[in-house]
């Protein structure tokens, strides 16, 4: 089937969502009474959409499975180890690295709001603020794992670490199989930011594949 009068969504302009037309509104008035400087905004606009995410974390990964004194230093001290990297700042403080292992598997969550790594990180998804996870990942881990297609064998040992705002918590997912002849940034590219909250395992690249 054809896209019905795509020159005619050409010619439109979307109106703007509700909360974006609020910012926008907050925006303007905030810089026209000098209570903010504009500049500043677009620093930290550009901070959030394109220099802190997930793939700062993927990188701190892959360089812990391809270098053991660097994972060393990153469970000793998660927020030194990746200052070693230039991430660092506002809510990277107290950073706690846990490792998953075949015997241990870790997720994270925030009981209270949403403490999360934002420099490593980026800004939690709507589901990690969401009250049901928040809830329920400290009451019924493996249930709601499940929920999220993770289902671990029942000899796993399951820990839930609750972050606030003077402790956070990023898991170092296992290196999956597959991967012993991969470069450090091809195994960076394999690192999802839900395994790094630990609601997913990091796949094998030959996983689905021909085996
Ligand atoms: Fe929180």
């Amino acid at each position: 089937m054809s896209q019905p009068s795509s020159d005619h969504a050409q010619d439109h302009t979307d109106v703007p969502s509700d909360p974006a037309l609020r910012v926008k509104a907050l925006e303007s008035l905030l810089v026209e009474k000098g209570l903010v400087d504009p500049d500043a905004l677009d620093v930290l606009v550009d901070t959030y959409e394109n220099r802190v995410g997930p793939r700062n974390g993927a990188q701190v990964v892959a360089r812990a499975w391809v270098d053991p004194a660097y994972k060393q230093r990153l469970l000793d001290d998660g927020t030194e180890a990746m200052a070693e990297f230039g991430y660092s700042g506002g809510q990277g403080e107290k950073l706690t690295v846990v490792e998953n292992t075949s015997s241990v598997h870790n997720v994270i969550v925030c009981t209270l709001c949403s403490c999360y790594p934002w420099p490593v990180l980026g800004l939690p998804p709507t589901w990690y603020k969401s009250a049901a996870f928040r809830s329920r990942t400290v009451i019924d881990p493996r249930g709601v794992l499940s929920e999220l297609g993770l289902e671990l064998p029942k000899d796993i040992e399951v820990r839930v670490w609750d972050s606030n705002a003077a402790s956070r918590y990023f898991v170092l997912p296992e290196r999956p199989d597959g991967t012993d002849s991969m470069s450090e940034a091809g195994l960076a590219a394999l690192v999802t930011r839900d395994a790094m909250i630990g609601v997913a395992k990091v796949a094998s690249p030959t996983a689905g594949g021909v085996s």
